[in-house]
């Protein structure tokens, strides 16, 4: 059996030693970039050439490269996509954790440490699955890439970039790694940070009659959020996976500039809603909704201007049909693989998947080891277990869809 040559060459410890080496490389984006993706990435790069995969390196912004490794090629195949990221979250207060964030202890069947399941773990199954095909000498009828692309905590930037090269622009379909304890995440929820601008006009605090206060606007804004809520709900689909939109609003800040003081009326504020969506709405209906609760919120404080604008673009909602290929390939892969039935779910937040979906068209699978709610959190790990049944469903799926 074609498939039971590449699932033998998967090995477990290969694979956690491979998970440790990557959690201890800290790979958190400073804001004063003393890390970064760099020294990580360069792992992954030798690595991979060392398995004889095809190697390109993208300088996406100084010190962060994308590697991305590819085995095959798509002739008249199709192109899958293994995808993770190299740059983790900051650690923290490391007296909070049990084991050292970076140091990858090994403990109850379980990686811990900063990244370990968001997603070194991911990418290290990404990477033995290539790697365990390659060596099986199994012929794929078409293009497996791995991509371990930058910067996902923040801005997507490796996610965008890699959308603009050659071998991104053929790919057919995409599994993202990120941590779902294995479940085939048909749907994600997508996201739009609106950042809103309030300007009224200075004043003394004693004569607020001769200015125009944005802190009142700000409290008429808040007072919509229930609301616009509600209507995104209504225009968005029922999801069997996910949650509901929800609006919340995550920064409120007056003056906008500056310092604040207590006789002064500011002439500006800011406000962010952190809007979750579900599949559904376009942009234009999306944005209409903001605008509308903008309008309302300059309509109970006169004078006052309320604007906003989205942070990163739009990043709408994905979803993918249980009738896709891709799909099957992920689901069969699961019960080949592991010998269970797949579990289908959606993943709550978003991911550089988004970016895919929305720049390629593709479909896209999320699909990794690690609990769903364990990104970000102190005394994160992987269980080993789900570690290995992660990188044999890589492997069945890539040789199902390929
Ligand atoms: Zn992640």
């Amino acid at each position: 059996m074609i498939l039971d040559a590449a699932l033998a060459r998967v090995d477990q410890s290969e694979l956690i030693e491979l998970t440790r080496d990557l959690v201890r490389i800290p790979s958190v984006v400073r804001p004063d970039r003393s890390a970064g993706e760099g020294e990580v990435a360069r792992y992954v790069e030798r690595w991979l050439r060392r398995e004889g995969l095809a190697v390109e390196v993208h300088e996406v912004a100084p010190g962060r490269p994308n590697v991305i490794a590819w085995l095959g090629d798509k002739g008249s195949g199709r192109s899958l996509l293994l995808e993770g990221h190299t740059d983790v979250v900051t650690e923290g207060d490391p007296s909070e954790w049990r084991h050292p964030p970076f140091a990858a202890a090994l403990a109850d069947g379980r990686i811990y440490g900063r990244g370990a399941a968001d997603m070194k773990g991911g990418l290290a199954g990404a990477m033995i699955a290539a790697a365990a095909i390659r060596r099986s000498g199994v012929p794929l009828r078409g293009r497996l890439v791995v991509g371990a692309l930058v910067d996902e905590e923040a801005d997507m930037l490796g996610a965008r970039h890699f959308c603009t090269t050659p071998i991104g622009r053929e790919l057919d379909a995409a599994i993202i790694c990120e941590p779902e304890q294995n479940e085939v995440c048909l749907e994600q929820r997508g996201v739009v940070w609106a950042r809103v601008a309030i300007r009224g006009r200075m004043g003394h605090g004693a004569m607020p009659e001769a200015s125009v206060n944005p802190i009142g606007a700000v409290g008429a804004l808040l007072r919509e959020v229930p609301a616009l809520e509600r209507r995104l709900r209504r225009l968005c689909r029922r999801s069997r996976y996910l949650r509901p939109p929800t609006v919340t609003p995550t920064v409120v800040q007056a003056p906008a500039l500056g310092i604040g003081q207590s006789n002064v009326i500011p002439s500006s504020a800011r406000v962010v809603l952190d809007v979750r969506l579900t599949p559904g709405p376009d942009h234009a209906e999306v944005g209409a909704e903001l605008d509308a609760a903008c309008r309302r919120a300059m309509a109970r404080c006169p004078g006052a201007t309320v604007e906003w604008e989205p942070v990163n673009g739009f990043r709408l909602a994905t979803r993918v049909e249980r009738r896709e290929p891709l799909v099957s390939a992920v689901a069969t892969g699961v019960r080949q693989a592991t010998g269970r039935a797949p579990r289908f779910g959606g993943v709550p937040g978003s991911t550089d998947g988004t970016i895919l979906r929305m720049s390629l068209g593709i479909p896209i699978v999320t699909l990794g080891p690690g609990h769903r709610q364990i990104p970000h959190q102190v005394n994160e790990y992987v269980d080993t277990g789900e570690l290995f049944d992660a990188a044999r469903i890589y492997v069945a799926a890539a040789l199902n869809f390929l």
